[in-house]
């Protein structure tokens, strides 16, 4: 089997094209990269060829490296076999950029020009960076750009090197630390790439490209005299303020904790003092540093690889396709508006209905202004705003519901309601229909005992904002059958989220493992240590919010009313009165939070926040004697690790993937780590005993190690090592 393929033309144009076979999208593998490299060695070798086109027989470029060729790496031979062979890359694309040109004179090389036809991610990206020059066909869909950071990387085969010579450190920035992707008209406006044409001229441009090509054009300017690098390097005075800027941003948006951005700004940093080939290296044994870094296997295993098998129906019942064709969706408020807008965005009919007919219409007014924003920003167009629309009926008639196959129910959180509309929804659909609720805290295997077909009956849980936020979690009932799972498993599928499956029990996942987080941040504030201590050492172990910030935006009475109705079904059990006392105290006097501009925080009067609450202080003095931060981090950590090893112990999750995906994407769960399996992964099980047995002795059971944990710990095995399913993927 071959990925490449050569042609050559009686003009002597040879075209290297790029078809992984059985793929829908090119991705590189160790083979593909020595075929590539024997072509090029060929075509460089023929004197029949006076140029080389590098384009894609699909439609896209190619979507990037295979994640494994780095685990083989890694595996053949640790730090040294991952620096080996990523010189190895640097020394195939080198031989691209010199093309068989005289170093000293600059003279005698072959024309190289890539062709993109569409997406160019990663490699498929940085491939071309190495070519004299880029052309992309006119393809809005296209992405174009460099998103290893987000999965804990950075360009590791001198994409980083090469776009910060050729954009200046500055104008690289969001590319590579952000890992920023652009249409290819927006590449072209950022100066990644040369051109952009009509796509049925994308290889006759490349030819008259390659035939006009002079000597001069090959010759990259890092590799030209006088090369200075655009906005001056680090010694130069605003190459210096780039430098320190980037240094700050880098370390207030991350805060130190991923591997990856720091290791990049040092390899941009080094190589800009560098000559090119140096600076290669430079790139090359920081790569490898990030790549020995437990975090960033984690990361790549959790936010790449089993995020998509969880997409691609890692666990769905063998039963036959269940896509959505027409959805009703009960509740037009702000779960409802979302959930109407993310499902017509991706093309299924809607019906939203509300009690009365203006929820109705406000419900779908929430798409339009949605669609309006994006229509400013250019990223849609008036007639795709006009289809969405057109596909949301708002309505109060149960009647319209006639032909949907699935109801999604975002009423009132109250049992009474919503069991009347069970039955109103069942009265006005099919007998196939699958009826979901997006209850955040009533078990779904009492809300189903208002259906007259239980195991048509599931959850499916958004997150708000809908639109913004990719998990959604399905929960099974106890009577919930495989079709019902498989029905919104598609349906996720379809609106392009991130589904986990779990089992039903208060609070399901997700909300069960943040509602401890937010009560244990607010415990050390009842116990008197300071709030600020407690927000920073969230955001120090890489929580997106401080537990206090967090429950201010979702809301103190909120935190008042899971309280009230938790210790009502928990009685004399409740662990949780010293956190009721703050919360309370704070509902009492009118600062629930970010919507009333008063909370833990203080707000001025456009809603920003201005810092903690100075009242906090008098209310709940400020003891003496402070922990230590590592300390309160434990705390804050092991509040939610444990929740979710209970979960997985009571078979609540019944997949350790699914467990860290859904950390991550439900509520931000420190990134850097993989998710909280991963995590305790990263510590091993003893030291996670360890700490959760001092924990218990100064701050009581709720930190009591769980079974399973002490029983890994006496073993020596790891999360991912045990649950050989999830290993078998990753
Ligand atoms: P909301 O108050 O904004 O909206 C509820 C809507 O339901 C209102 O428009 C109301 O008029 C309508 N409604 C009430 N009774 C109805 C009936 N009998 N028939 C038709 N419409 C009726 O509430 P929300 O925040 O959108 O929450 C809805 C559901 O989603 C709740 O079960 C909530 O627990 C759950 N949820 C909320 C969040 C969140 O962050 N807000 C997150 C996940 C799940």
């Amino acid at each position: 089997m071959t990925d490449f393929t050569l042609s050559t033309d009686a003009d002597g144009i040879a075209t290297i094209t790029w078809d992984v076979a059985g793929k829908s999208m090119n991705v590189m593998s160790t083979a593909g990269f020595a075929e590539l490299d024997g072509l090029i060695d060929a075509t460089l070798a023929d004197p029949a060829v006076k140029g080389i086109i590098l384009t894609s027989a699909k439609k896209d470029f190619a979507g990037g490296m295979d994640l494994n060729i780095i685990a083989g790496m890694k595996n053949a031979g640790g730090a040294g076999g991952i620096f080996d062979g990523v010189m190895g890359i640097h020394r195939i694309l080198r031989k691209i950029e010199r093309a068989g040109m005289d170093p000293k004179t600059l003279k005698g090389g072959k024309p190289i020009i890539a062709a993109l036809p569409g997406t160019a991610l990663g490699i498929g990206l940085e491939l071309p960076l190495a070519c004299h020059r880029i052309i992309a066909a006119e393809n809005p869909k296209a992405k174009i750009g460099l998103p290893e950071i987000m999965v804990g990387i950075f360009p590791g085969a001198g994409g980083t090197t090469r776009l910060v010579r050729k954009l200046g450190a500055m104008m690289a920035a969001p590319f590579l630390l952000e890992g920023k992707l652009s249409s290819p008209k927006e590449a072209k406006a950022a100066g990644i790439i040369d051109e952009v044409v009509d796509p049925d001229q994308l290889l006759a441009r490349a030819k008259e490209w390659v035939l006009a090509a002079k000597p001069a054009d090959l010759v990259k300017p890092w590799d030209d005299k006088g090369y200075k690098m655009p906005g001056g390097n680090p010694y130069h005075p605003a190459g210096y303020m780039t430098f320190v800027g980037a240094s700050a941003m880098v370390h207030s948006k991350t805060m130190g904790v991923y591997p990856a951005a720091k290791a990049l700004l040092s390899a941009v940093y080094e190589g800009a003092l560098v000559p090119f080939d140096v600076a290669l290296k430079i790139e090359a044994r920081w790569f490898t540093q990030v790549l020995m870094n437990p975090s960033s296997g984690a990361m790549i295993r959790s936010l790449f690889i089993n995020k998509e098998a969880l997409e691609k129906g890692a666990n769905r019942p063998a039963v036959a396709d269940q896509s959505v064709k027409r959805l009703g969706v009960i509740g037009a408020g702000m779960m409802g508006a979302g959930i109407a807008y993310v499902s017509a965005n991706a093309g299924i009919e809607v019906v939203l209905i509300d009690a009365a007919q203006e929820a109705a219409d406000r419900g779908r007014a929430h798409s339009q202004d949605l669609l309006d924003k994006g229509v400013k920003r250019g990223k849609v167009t008036a007639e795709k705003k006009a289809e969405v629309l057109a596909r949301i009926t708002a309505t109060t008639d149960y009647a319209a519901l006639a032909g949907c196959d699935l109801v999604v129910e975002a009423v009132f959180e109250d049992p009474k309601i919503k069991a009347e509309v069970t039955a109103k929804v069942e009265a006005a659909t099919g007998p196939d229909c699958i009826f979901a609720t997006n209850t955040s805290t009533l078990p779904i295997s009492g809300l189903a005992r208002a259906s007259a077909r239980p195991d048509q009956f599931i959850g499916i849980h958004f997150f708000s904002p809908v639109d913004k936020m990719m998990l959604v979690e399905i929960i099974r009932g106890k009577a919930t059958g495989d079709r019902a799972v498989a029905k919104a498993l598609d349906f996720v599928r379809q609106i392009r989220k991130t589904p986990i499956v779990v089992n039903d029990a208060r609070f399901f996942y997700a909300n069960r493992c943040i509602i401890p987080y937010i009560n244990e941040g607010i415990r050390m504030v009842a116990e008197g240590v300071e709030p600020v201590l407690v927000e920073n050492a969230a955001r120090l172990v890489g929580m997106p919010l401080g537990p206090l910030q967090l429950v201010d935006e979702t809301s103190i009475d909120l935190g008042v009313k899971i309280a009230k109705a938790t210790k009502a079904a928990m009685g004399d059990a409740y662990p949780d009165g010293a956190v009721d006392a703050v919360l309370f105290a704070l509902a009492d006097a009118g600062r629930l939070g970010k919507k009333t501009n008063a909370g833990f925080y203080a707000y001025d009067a456009t809603g920003k926040r201005e810092g903690l609450w100075d009242g906090l202080a008098t209310h709940w003095p400020v003891a003496g004697e402070q922990p230590d931060l590592t300390q309160v981090q434990h705390r804050l950590l092991m509040a939610q690790v444990l929740e979710a090893v209970r979960a997985l112990e009571a078979g609540v999750l019944t997949d350790i993937r699914e467990g860290d995906v859904g950390a991550i994407l439900g509520w931000g769960f420190a990134p850097w780590s993989g998710g909280p399996f991963s995590w305790l992964d990263i510590i091993g099980a003893a030291r996670a005993v360890e700490i959760c047995d001092a924990l218990t002795a100064s701050h009581g059971t709720r930190f009591t190690t769980p079974a399973l944990l002490r029983d890994m710990a006496i073993k020596g095995e790891t999360f991912y090592g045990r649950f050989a399913k999830a290993k078998a993927a990753a």
